[in-house]
């Protein structure tokens, strides 16, 4: 059975072209799944009863089911999704100022193995499909609906959940078709961004759709110490390809890169490593996001002293960056990448062990 929260515009077009269904259908139903989130068929009023029957026999929405909400005290909120075939993967609301940010996953595990990442510790099960990607913001919107907020508060998209987005490139393609369709979610290619950790290749496919903006994960400046941070990305390129990929990236004259820096005690944050950034960005159109690691039990790190973050922060500055730091938001929760799904399955295995 077809799930339809699965097709883009024109691929909604060609099925239901197959059905014997005019073009402008396709944009009815379309406009139903995302702009409406309509749950069932019976819902899609301005359709035909025989066409609402043709669709219920032949096709699916799969949504996916919310199996745990967590509510942080700075107003986080972190879902763990149920995809159709079980398997799970987390999507986090963060709020911002005056709107909230959607943090997306793309892939249920993560195969890059970044050393102190939960998702890359547990290892990786399978790429999410268009439709999965996009329905998380289905899932966020119906919960602010039921909170009695306003679902357009929810202006800003990050694909930096689980997953690396780029080694499923063509599904995200695709989910960022439907994200940023006028008549499926509706938001600006200036509102969502794409995070990696730094391929070049299909990084360089990204920048040619002008789909989304793009956001690096660096945390190291040297290749020897982001080999042993981030080993596979390192291992798919080196630093000096990545840079040289990143100078080339086609922006529009007010955008720039992120480059995304969670600075790790003892590991990443000298003076040092500062300034060897700076160099390392240098003639990168960017500007710098330093996050403080929030320390969780099964990984061997230890959040930065304060001292040391705008210590890193200020030579950054000084010597004409743009640095931001990022407060780290629903600690309470195990809001970092994975920590919730690694949670949920110690605990399924500890139910199941006894
Ligand atoms: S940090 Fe991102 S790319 Fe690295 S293992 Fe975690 S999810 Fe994967």
């Amino acid at each position: 059975m077809i799930d339809l929260l699965n097709l883009t515009l024109p691929e909604m077009e060609s099925w239901l072209a197959g059905l014997g269904e005019p073009r402008f259908r396709a944009s009815q139903v379309f406009q139903w799944l995302w702009q409406k989130g309509a749950a069932d068929f019976a819902a899609m009023t301005n359709l035909s009863k025989a066409l609402r029957g043709k669709l219920a026999e032949t096709a699916a929405m799969a949504r996916p089911g919310v199996a745990d909400t967590r509510v942080s005290a700075d107003g986080t909120v972190k879902f763990l999704l149920r995809l159709a075939d079980g398997a799970l993967v987390e999507t986090v609301l963060i709020p911002e100022e005056d709107h909230l940010t959607q943090c997306l996953s793309s892939q249920v595990g993560c195969p890059m193995a970044c050393a102190f990442c939960s998702t890359g510790a547990g290892g990786f099960t399978r790429n999410m499909t268009a439709g999965e990607m996009a329905a998380q913001i289905l899932a966020a919107r119906q919960y602010l609906k039921d909170a009695g907020r306003d679902p357009k508060d929810l202006r800003n998209l990050v694909f930096m959940g689980m997953g690396e987005p780029l080694l499923n490139l063509d599904e995200l393609l695709r989910s960022l078709a439907i994200i940023t369709h006028d008549l499926g979610l509706g938001f600006s290619t200036r509102r969502v961004t794409v995070s990696t950790c730094g391929l070049p290749g299909p990084m360089r496919r990204l920048g040619a759709s002008g789909l989304a903006s793009l956001a690096v994960s660096l945390h190291a400046p040297t290749q020897e110490l982001r080999a042993e941070l981030m080993p596979k990305a390192a291992a798919a390129a080196s630093l000096d390809e990545l840079m040289a990929a990143l100078r080339d990236y086609p922006l529009t004259p007010r955008q720039r890169i992120t480059i995304e820096y969670v600075l790790l005690a003892g590991v990443n944050d000298s003076a040092e490593y500062a300034r060897q950034l700076v160099r390392l960005l240098s003639g990168v159109k960017c500007k710098v996001n330093l996050i403080a690691y929030n320390a969780t039990p099964d990984l061997p790190f230890a959040a930065p002293a304060p001292a040391a973050v705008l210590a890193f922060e200020k030579i950054l500055w000084d010597k004409g960056m743009t640095a931001v730091l990022r407060k780290s938001k629903g600690n309470d929760i195990a809001a970092a990448c994975g920590q919730l799904r690694a949670a949920h399955l110690d605990q399924t295995t500890d139910n199941q062990r006894e």
